[in-house]
């Protein structure tokens, strides 16, 4: 009897996931699975809403944005019983290798459906692939969809900061990302920007608004004709709150500079995978599967060139992959948002002293 292996796409989509999928029916079909996709994340596996992927269904998504699985928010999945329903679909498909591509909420749920005191003798094995533009999964150096939103951050920027310097004034971008500021600590600097400003480096508002006028007074002294604020979505103040702040700060300084915001928003998820993506997602998903074929249960194929994660193993598919224990990797993604793991302390540290460069 042939094996079976089911994919799905969860939680914020992000570019590069059909590279995965991809990966995923081509390695799984190669190595002897029957590749089945789940539709709409994990409220497809409730429903039993399952298609037959082959070769031929896949082949040219490797440069297609979204997901062709399309992808969901479970809340049902958050409860045992959701749980429990999801592995009897499963159970009753013959599927017992799963592929779970999605962020640090997806692995969660990854990692409760395999739980030996959850499953009982159901034998279910998941691999985890992490897909987040937000970079906050730990133990991987990227997650796919990374590079693309960096990428288009970086061309929103450049078409802002033309007309920043047309009309002489200060734009505020605020940029996606939930909790985690590394979008726009790594875009600040590939974009050029004179202030970056991320939750992770601990600063009150005021010290956030009082670093904002300052880099605006300086720039006016050196007859700089725009300016480029780069904010996190996570830091404690909207854009516009942070806008009106530093309009009453200026103003107090006696600074005639014209400020205006920009959220870039949704656009940030979007758009043709860049080839860095394409080539992490579909070693990952090369990795994930070997990892399931190998008999590993409960694992994340992780980014790592060069470093091999705590406790991890390397991938016997590819030496720049690692495979690290759900358990491991959820642990250190709580670590990484609170500001606890070296990653994140070296994060936040390198770029606050980047910051201080970015507009000399
Ligand atoms: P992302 O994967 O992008 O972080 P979410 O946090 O929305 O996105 O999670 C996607 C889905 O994963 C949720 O809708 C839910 O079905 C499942 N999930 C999230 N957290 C948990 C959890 N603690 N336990 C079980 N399933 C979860």
């Amino acid at each position: 009897m042939r094996k079976r292996l089911a994919v799905l796409t969860s939680g914020g989509d992000a570019p590069g996931m059909n590279a995965a999928v991809r990966a995923v029916v081509l390695v799984g079909t190669e190595l002897g699975f029957d590749v089945v996709g789940v539709r709409s994340g994990y409220q497809g596996l409730l429903d039993a809403d399952f298609v037959d992927l082959g070769p031929a269904d896949v082949i040219d998504q490797i440069r297609q944005g979204g997901t062709m699985l399309g992808s969901a928010r479970c809340p049902a999945f958050l409860t045992r019983a959701g749980r429990d329903a999801a592995r009897r679909r499963l159970a009753d498909a013959r599927l017992d290798h799963l592929v779970v591509i999605g962020g640090n909420g997806s692995l969660t749920g990854a990692r409760a459906l395999t739980a030996p005191e959850e499953r009982g003798e159901q034998q279910l094995a998941v691999a985890g692939i992490p897909a987040s533009i937000d970079n906050d999964i730990g133990h991987t150096r990227l997650a796919i969809g990374v590079d693309t939103a960096m990428n288009t951050i970086v061309e929103a920027c450049d078409k802002i900061a033309d007309t920043a310097a047309a009309h002489d004034r200060a734009f505020i971008v605020e940029v996606m990302g939930r909790d985690c500021g590394y979008l726009a600590m790594a875009t600040s600097v590939a974009a050029g920007a004179d202030v970056v400003l991320f939750r992770e480096a601990g600063k009150t508002v005021e010290t956030l608004v009082g670093e904002v006028t300052d880099a605006l007074a300086d720039l006016r002294r050196k007859g700089r004709r725009r300016a480029l604020i780069i904010k996190a979505e996570g830091v404690q103040v909207s854009a516009e709150g942070l806008k009106a702040k530093v309009d009453a700060a200026l103003a107090e300084r006696a600074l005639a500079v014209e400020t205006r915001v920009t959220v870039l928003g949704h656009i940030v998820r979007g758009g043709r995978p860049s080839a860095t993506d394409r080539l992490v997602a579909t070693r990952l998903g090369h990795a994930a599967v070997r990892a399931l074929a190998d008999g590993h249960r409960g694992v994340m194929a992780s980014w790592s060139p060069g470093r091999l994660p705590e406790g991890a193993s390397w991938s016997a598919a590819d030496p720049r992959c690692a495979l690290v224990d759900l358990d491991e990797v959820l642990a250190e993604t709580a670590r990484l948002i609170d500001v606890e793991s070296p990653e994140a302390r070296w994060r936040a540290q390198v770029f606050d002293q980047m910051g201080h460069v970015l507009r000399l």
